[in-house]
């Protein structure tokens, strides 16, 4: 038979209803004592430490190890391991692969959280760090030192969307033997495979698209079969379990992934090709336009984009910010994403950012396009603008 298409395999993966009375979904195990008949089994589960197989409730249910088999199916990957958020999957990627004297490449442009890890915890157990331009691409190679231990991207970068060049940098690290992590919170392994093209940790968020309904936090990683065994120790180490509730929840959400990103993108453009328009507006960040700088690598790399960019406001000061986003109606303002509600959220990465300069520029803000119909989300905005308008004259 021919291999399953991607939507095909977001309906199927980590189901098994005839091992399931029929049922269509998983049932949800609660556990923390797994039982065994005998010292033999006892010892015997003990060491074959099957990932599919409990030894003990942190070590995930059967309904942990459905979620992580259809978002392995999906990634691509040897193994994926549920973890409680995705800052602890990304806490699970960087301690699984570097000890104390040890040097980590990072991109600039990481979301937020990832950075403070770097800079606190790394640097408290004597790993240090490097940032690097998102736009680096084999450029890399100068930045590897003989200690160097991984190579962390995220594209597009968090705030202001840079596009990385995922296969440069990947040649690099292989030729280094160097781990390379990324994180495709933003795509989902729907819009971009990194296993495909040799990274060898890919890591999500669940908390956003994969859940996709705003009411869990949750991480997954997946690795290929070379990074499997240290990435599975460091999650079982760090004790980084999820409940047996949010699987389940993380899986009904995942079964719709497939057509709530079509509409996420579609929208997310819309709005996108709307605002490029407004004088308002001094530029869109979103790496599927034509004219963004991103755009060759993404239409290269990626088969999709999903409802997250952002906008770049002429100079304004920051009441007129306030007042056009104070009073949507439609756009709620709140950290995540992901969730079918559209947000809209000011930011800064001015503070946070040191291998590249975000200096002079206009208030930026992200946004976030929901499930609505888009023409009720564009009316709102053009509101909002008349607001900011009106309060910076
Ligand atoms: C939200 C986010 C995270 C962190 O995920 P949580 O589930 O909130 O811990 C990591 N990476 C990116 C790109 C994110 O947007």
């Amino acid at each position: 038979m021919d291999k399953p298409k991607p939507d095909t395999i977001v309906v199927n993966a980590g189901r098994d209803p005839a091992a399931n009375h029929g049922v269509v979904n998983p049932p949800v195990y609660h556990a923390s004592t797994i039982l065994f008949p005998t010292v033999e089994a006892l010892h015997a589960a003990q060491k074959q430490r099957n990932p599919t197989k409990s030894r003990y409730g942190r070590y995930g249910t059967p309904t942990t190890f459905a979620l992580e088999e259809a978002v392995c199916a999906l990634e691509g990957g040897h193994h994926s391991i549920v973890v409680g958020s995705g800052v602890a999957a990304i806490v699970v990627a960087l301690m699984a692969y570097v000890k104390s004297g040890d040097h980590v490449l990072m991109v600039d442009t990481v979301y937020g959280p990832s950075r403070r890890l770097c800079d606190t915890v790394l640097a408290r157990f004597g790993v240090s760090t490097t940032y690097y331009d998102p736009g680096i691409g084999g450029g890399i190679a100068t930045l590897i030192r003989d200690n160097t231990k991984v190579i962390f991207l995220e594209s597009p970068g968090s705030l202001t969307f840079e596009m990385q060049d995922v296969p440069a940098i990947v040649a690099v690290a292989k030729a280094r033997k160097i781990t390379t992590v990324l994180d495709n919170t933003w795509a989902t392994p729907l819009f971009f495979r990194p296993l495909s093209l040799g990274v060898d940790v890919s890591l999500l968020s669940a908390t956003k698209y994969i859940s996709g309904h705003s009411d869990l936090m949750m991480g997954i990683l997946t690795a290929n079969e070379a990074a499997y065994p240290a990435l599975r120790r460091a999650a079982d180490d760090f004790g980084a379990a999820s409940g047996p509730d949010d699987c389940y929840m993380a899986l009904r959400g995942l079964r719709t992934l497939s057509v709530r990103l079509q509409r996420h993108q579609e929208t997310g453009l819309t709005l996108a090709r709307w605002l490029k328009q407004r004088p308002e507006v001094a530029r869109v960040l979103h790496p599927a336009l034509p004219d963004d700088p991103g755009y060759p690598i993404w239409k290269r790399d990626y088969t999709g984009a999903s409802g997250l960019f952002a906008i770049e406001l002429k100079p304004v000061g920051e009441a007129s910010v306030a007042a056009m986003l104070d009073g949507l109606e439609f756009y709620g303002m709140g950290y995540s994403w992901g969730g079918f509600e559209s947000l809209a959220l000011p930011s800064d990465p001015s503070a946070i950012r040191t291998a590249t300069a975000w200096k002079d520029r206009g208030p930026l803000i992200r946004i976030h396009a929901g499930l609505e119909d888009p023409a009720d989300l564009i009316a709102d905005l053009e509101k909002g603008f008349a607001r900011l308008r009106k309060n910076s004259s």
